[in-house]
């Protein structure tokens, strides 16, 4: 199964991606995270992203689409991919359509509200990417999935969130249109318990036969 998720920030996608990378044995492919190692790494990617990154804004669509298509042309992409976080434009989508065949378009919808607390106090796992809550760590400096550091990542904050939503409306919003007259979007409802969402998305991956 070939499939993106789509949905603003905070919306879950991260979290949902990673669970069913793990049920269907296929990679999750998020652009974030790579661009977060590269700015870690501190590469000449790294480097040209981190500001834009920090901002809240958009790296360039080439940069992005040569990650992509570079990323997908690896064998473990053969049976299936999940994007996270990829297309964010139209022009995106469009250059994504040249070099892969999409099944599925999982649209994670939430409210404004739910994401700004959402990401206000998400941290990330080093090691098994996974979002997690401060509620729910309750002070725990490791990931209770897998044992990784736990980081707060550097673009997580209110100012932040809130250029990246005006972003997400301006420039990330129309792919659901996009998707929807190719026919292979699907809606789910982010504002609930992520097992309840889990089950919902892996009803639709079953339903399109995988
Ligand atoms: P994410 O982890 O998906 O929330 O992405 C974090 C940040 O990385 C975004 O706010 C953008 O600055 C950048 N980024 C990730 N994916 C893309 C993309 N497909 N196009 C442009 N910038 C991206």
């Amino acid at each position: 199964m070939k499939m993106v998720f789509l949905g603003p920030p905070g919306a879950g996608k991260g979290t949902q991606a990673v669970r069913v990378s793990e049920r269907y044995g296929i990679p999750q492919i998020s652009t974030g995270a790579m661009l977060r190692e590269a700015m870690a790494a501190g590469t000449e990617l790294g480097k040209a992203a981190k500001s834009i990154v920090d901002a809240g804004g958009l790296v360039p669509d080439d940069i992005v689409i040569g990650i992509v298509r570079e990323r997908l042309a690896r064998p473990d992409c053969k049976r299936g991919f999940i994007l996270d976080g990829f297309p964010r434009t139209v022009p995106q989508a469009e250059a994504l359509g040249g070099f892969a065949s999409l099944d599925l378009a999982v649209n994670i919808t939430s409210g404004e509200d739910v994401i700004v607390e959402r990401i206000a106090g998400r941290r990330m796992c080093r090691k098994c990417g996974d979002a997690l809550h401060v509620k729910t760590l309750k002070g725990a400096a490791q990931c209770p999935r897998c044992g990784g550091e736990i980081y707060q990542r550097t673009d997580d904050n209110e100012e932040t969130v809130r250029n990246r939503l005006k972003v997400y409306n301006e420039q990330t919003k129309p792919l659901i249109d996009f998707y929807s007259r190719k026919g292979i979007l699907v809606n789910i409802d982010g504002d609930r318990e992520i097992d309840g969402i889990f089950k919902d998305v892996v009803a639709v991956i079953e339903a399109k036969g995988r």
